[in-house]
């Protein structure tokens, strides 16, 4: 217990940007091939702060809150498009109700 510069008690989301050397592709046009991104380790992302790339102890669990972060605002999002469509097809079979109706 005598470490002074352990990791931090708790991971806290870094804000980052998308990597301005590749375009947050992670990867740049060489001339035959394409080459990973040196900038940003090739994940597409640095520091928004330092414009640095994280080391990747750091990257990977900040991309992995940033991806958990963005499924959960996907999922949130997919809920409620859902439930409009929903509130519109009741309100759509409530108004052609009847008026279509073939039986004797
Ligand atoms: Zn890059």
């Amino acid at each position: 217990m005598s470490k002074s510069h352990g990791p931090a008690f708790r991971k806290e989301l870094k804000p980052l940007m998308e990597c301005g050397t590749c375009r947050g592709k992670g990867v740049i046009c060489g001339v035959f091939h394409q080459l990973d991104c040196t900038a940003c380790h090739g994940s597409g992302w640095v520091c928004q702060l330092t414009g640095d790339a994280l080391p990747l102890e750091d990257l990977v669990p900040q991309l992995n809150m940033k991806l958990r972060n963005l499924a959960a605002e996907l999922n949130r999002a997919r809920h409620s498009q859902r439930g409009a469509q929903e509130q519109y097809e009741q309100n759509n079979r409530r108004g052609a109700g009847g008026s279509n109706y073939t039986g004797d």
